[in-house]
């Protein structure tokens, strides 16, 4: 591959690889987000129902008539609650509990009694006191609120503050970890409890979408690459038809210089010919094989004439600028010096030949030469074409023009060669040169007409050749 088209390529792996990446790793961002936010929601969830679960123990505590001995409850509640380290009541200054008097706990029953909701009192990072209003408190460790286990899998980083600075309750990255730091605050549901959960997690580089990435890497440079490989055939089957077309005009040129060569030596021994045969018509004496010769040397004259005309029309054709002269036709005329031509040639080879005009009034405008040369062309390639029996040349008028029709019940043309029959050098056939039926169409253009061509049923070749009507019928 060029330099040029492997920057080409690469510039195209980009633009394809790079937006559908950035989504990819955006789409892959938002969810590790989502789960973020819901593991931490679960794990405040989870926090928050414990801490409320405190409150309930102490309503229930403040309801009770007689207070239980505290040194008693603490073995009873502790199974069910392996975060209660001690608790006791402080009623008219008297301080009964399973431990010591905690100092500050009257200044804290004193506020609970004034907001009438519990308060806590902290005594370092993970423990603290819930004081209620009705005296009762619980001391609690908040370490043990949540076995590690039980929090979300995806957690990986979190604290809690119940007042004394944040106490890590889970901790599954290293502090170092370096990337994308995601992270979420949000405060206990607990009325007396409100402390501050922080959540986070850092993104590092084994948490990209590498996977995803790579597949749409190795997707997106098939595509460049078939994309640039489909773009080069494009090129290259322009390039070829390109240089096709520029053989064909290189030949074409040569065959018009060609041409003019031919008609430049041709002419005169033609015309020469002319002179002889009509002279030898002249000098004719034997009174019986007269009229044989007589038609035989007609015959031969008008091929000589036509010969003569062709190469002259030749000459012609390889100066464009030449104007076509028009002139009305009478194709029943045509279609007779045409017949008398090639009637018995082809009556030999075993083919019929017809003409039948359907409006015998109706007169095309047109070069009768052209004509002439178009329809011999068409005839000949009929009869060339195998197991031709008969060819019906037939005229009609469609809307505003005269058509020619050849028809043959030979082989008809292959669905793949129809399209490019009218190609110069187009040809089947062995010692086919192409050079007919393109210069048919040429032809048919210069005179303002075109040519078709079809498939019969169910089988044979219909070409047309339509021209403009000379006016109203004759
Ligand atoms: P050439 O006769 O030198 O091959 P033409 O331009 O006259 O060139 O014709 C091109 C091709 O068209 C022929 O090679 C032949 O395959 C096909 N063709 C023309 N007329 C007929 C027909 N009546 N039936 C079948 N094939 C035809």
């Amino acid at each position: 591959m060029k330099p040029l088209t492997i920057s080409r390529t690469f510039v195209l792996w980009l633009v394809l690889f790079c937006p559908i990446a950035a989504w990819i790793g955006w789409q892959d961002y938002a969810d590790r987000y989502e789960r973020f936010f819901q593991d931490t929601s679960i794990a405040q969830r989870m926090l928050s129902q414990k801490t409320v679960q405190h409150e309930a123990v102490l309503a229930t505590l403040a309801a009770l008539s007689h207070p239980p001995i505290p040194e008693r409850l603490l073995p009873s509640l502790q199974p069910s609650m392996p975060q209660l380290l001690g608790l006791g009541y402080l009623r008219d200054g008297v301080w009964a509990g399973s431990t010591d008097f905690p100092p500050g706990l009257a200044a804290a029953v004193r506020q609970a009694q004034q907001l009438g909701r519990p308060v806590t009192l902290a005594l370092d990072e993970a423990r603290y006191w819930l004081v209620a209003p009705s005296g009762w408190s619980l001391l609690l460790d908040a370490r043990h609120l949540i076995p590690v286990a039980d929090f979300p899998p995806s957690l990986a980083m979190l604290t809690l503050d119940v007042g004394a600075g944040p106490l890590t309750l889970l901790a599954r990255q290293s502090a170092s970890s370096a990337g994308l730091k995601i992270d979420l605050h949000k405060p206990l549901g607990a009325v007396s409890q409100p402390f501050p959960v922080h959540s986070w997690r850092t993104l590092t580089l084994a948490d990209w979408p590498w996977t995803a990435w790579l597949a749409w890497a190795a997707a997106s440079c098939l595509l460049a690459a078939g994309t640039t490989a489909w773009q080069r055939s494009r090129a290259e089957a322009r390039r070829q038809q390109e240089a096709v077309r520029l053989a064909a005009m290189t030949r074409l040129s040569t065959l018009g210089e060609m041409a003019a060569g031919i008609a430049h030596e041709l002419n005169q021994p033609l015309t020469a010919i002319l002179a002889q045969v009509r002279a030898a018509e002249r000098l004719l004496d034997d009174e019986e094989e007269r009229p044989a010769v007589r038609q035989a040397l007609l015959a031969s004259a008008g091929q000589a004439r036509r010969a003569a005309d062709i190469i002259s029309r030749m000459r012609e054709l390889v100066k464009p600028s030449s104007p076509s002269p028009r002139r009305v036709v009478d194709p029943d005329a045509l279609a007779a010096s045409l017949l008398f031509l090639r009637e018995d040639e082809l009556a030999r080879r075993g083919i019929r030949l017809t003409w039948r005009n359907a409006r015998p009034g109706a007169r095309p405008l047109g070069d009768r030469v052209a004509l002439e040369q178009i329809l011999h062309n068409l005839v000949q390639n009929a009869a060339d074409a195998s197991g031709t029996r008969s060819i019906a040349l037939n005229g009609a008028v469609e809307g505003s023009e005269y058509v020619f029709s050849v028809s043959d019940d030979g082989p008809g043309i292959d669905a793949e060669a129809l399209p490019r029959l009218f190609e110069p050098f187009y040809t089947t056939r062995p010692q086919g040169m192409g050079l007919g039926l393109a210069l048919c169409e040429t032809l048919a253009g210069a005179m303002d007409g075109r040519m078709t061509v079809r498939n019969l049923e169910p089988r044979g070749a219909c070409f047309t050749l339509r021209l403009p009507l000379a006016g109203a019928d004759a």
